[in-house]
């Protein structure tokens, strides 16, 4: 089983389509039973599309708000 930790440092790659079947797997049945990683990843989603919608966006901005989001998250659990 997934921790918050462990699911929290894959959801860029989660988000991104790079993570195996298998880790999707544990992603998926984390998800299932904890309701702050589903309203994490949520919010990762929705951040993702709106950067889409930036035209001027770099991959690398992605990943500062994703590591943003991340402290984020464990600064408010
Ligand atoms: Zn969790």
């Amino acid at each position: 089983m997934l921790t918050c930790k462990e699911l929290v440092a894959r959801s860029s790659d989660l988000l991104d389509g790079e993570l195996s079947f298998r880790e999707r797997m544990a992603v998926r049945r984390h998800l299932m039973l904890c309701r702050n990683c589903r309203r994490f990843i949520k919010q990762m989603k929705l951040t993702q599309a709106v950067i889409r919608h930036m035209p001027e966006s770099q991959g690398s901005d992605l990943d500062d708000l994703a590591a943003f989001l991340a402290q984020q998250r464990r600064d408010n659990p």
